[in-house]
């Protein structure tokens, strides 16, 4: 299975992309994840990414466009792959397209997970994450011991791109201008399909699976 998954920031793309890569036995490629990862550990990358990400804004697609090409290459696109947070406007869109083209293979489906600006918002604003292993939670649903991870025992803290409510915004909007219009793109290529993130995990779920 060769999937996109978008959808704006809250929306719980990364709890289930995590499913779906388990499900259908495919590696997640997350460029939030990879530029984090890469700012985190001082490389070439992180640093050309450090100022974007802390503004909330888009890497620059060259540099984007580059790190995927390379991850795909390196995990064997044609075994399937779920991206997520990629692409993120037309100009990555496109370069998919042909990178997909020149190795003969076409996606699947594009998976767009909607929810109302509220709720994103919300999400986003009491969002916690585990500094190890990466694990969601909320304020709302804290671990169940002093801020540590229930599944690791990791420190689970603000992501330091969640930091200032404008910061927030900033990708909000963002994602409208931008990302938004891939809804159009894939749908003209019969490709899109619109999920309900309303609702608990299991549901949202079960309504990829039966999407997909
Ligand atoms: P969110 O979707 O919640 O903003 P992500 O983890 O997907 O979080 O992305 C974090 C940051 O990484 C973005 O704000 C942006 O700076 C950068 N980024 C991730 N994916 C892309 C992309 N496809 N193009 C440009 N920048 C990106
Ligand atoms: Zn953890």
């Amino acid at each position: 299975m060769k999937l996109v998954l978008f959808g704006p920031q809250g929306a719980g793309k990364g709890t289930q992309s995590a499913r779906i890569s388990e499900k259908y036995d495919i590696p997640s490629i997350a460029t939030g994840d990879m530029f984090r990862w890469a700012i985190a550990h001082d490389t070439e990358v992180g640093h050309s990414a450090q100022q974007y990400v802390e503004r909330g804004q888009f890497i620059p697609d060259d540099v984007t466009i580059e790190i995927v090409r390379a991850r795909l290459e390196a995990e064997d696109p044609s075994k399937g792959f779920l991206l997520e947070g990629f692409p993120r406007n037309l100009v990555q869109a496109d370069a998919l397209d042909q990178y997909l083209r020149e190795k003969g293979l076409k996606l699947d489906a594009a998976v767009v997970m909607e929810v109302p600006e509220e709720v994103s918002l919300h999400r986003l604003l009491g969002r916690r994450v585990c500094s190890n292993c990466g694990r969601n939670y909320h304020v709302d649903s804290p671990p169940s011991h002093n801020w540590t991870c229930d599944r690791c025992g990791g420190r689970v803290e603000k992501r330091f791109d969640d930091g200032a409510d404008e910061t927030i915004r900033e990708r909000l909007r963002l994602y409208h201008e931008q990302t938004e219009p891939l809804k159009a793109y894939y749908e003209s290529r019969s490709m899109l399909c619109t999920i309900d993130g309303a609702g608990s995990q299991d549901e949202v779920f079960d309504r990829i699976v039966a999407a997909l």
